[in-house]
């Protein structure tokens, strides 16, 4: 029996590389008749540096956020408005973010990028691998190239 997805998320670092996992998770909601959705997630900066730093953040942070924010909505105007269902910009930590959204848009499909690491980077982890932990659905590790 063959599985359809409803609605597949597409988890994006902007960088250029989410284009790939873009496309991707694009095609698969395009073949089951799903709807297509995106998410980015804006982590704090302060935890990003050890939750250490002396300065306050918060204008840092907004100018982040914003940017975030314009970067996605172009990602976003790349896709027809049919079947596409948000493009989710939310603060917080990947890993938990994305399976809270995921769980509240019902989506059936996670697709995330995978750098294949070796060594210290394998290490230190990945987004991919932490989201597909305790993942409320089926997550897609798209394999990118490699990092120089
Ligand atoms: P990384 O392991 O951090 O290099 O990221 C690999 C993949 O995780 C990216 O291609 C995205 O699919 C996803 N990812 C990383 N950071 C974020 C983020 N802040 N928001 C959404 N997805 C992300």
């Amino acid at each position: 029996m063959s599985h359809e997805y409803k609605h597949v998320l597409a988890a994006v670092d902007l960088t250029e590389e989410c284009n790939a996992v873009m496309d991707r998770a694009r095609e698969i909601a395009d073949r089951n008749g799903a709807t297509f959705s995106l998410v980015h997630i804006v982590e704090p900066m302060a935890m990003a540096f050890g939750g250490d730093v002396p300065m306050d953040l918060s204008q840092l942070q907004q100018q982040q956020f914003d940017q975030a924010k314009e970067k996605l909505a172009a990602l976003r105007a790349q896709y027809p408005a049919t079947r596409f269902g948000d493009a989710h910009l939310v603060y917080g930590q990947p890993r938990q973010e994305i399976h809270q959204l995921a769980t509240k848009e019902k989506c059936d499909l996670i697709v995330i990028g995978s750098h294949g690491r070796h060594g210290l980077a394998l290490l230190l982890g990945s987004t991919a691998n932490d989201v597909l932990h305790g993942a409320p659905c089926d997550v897609l590790a798209v394999r990118l190239k490699k990092p120089e």
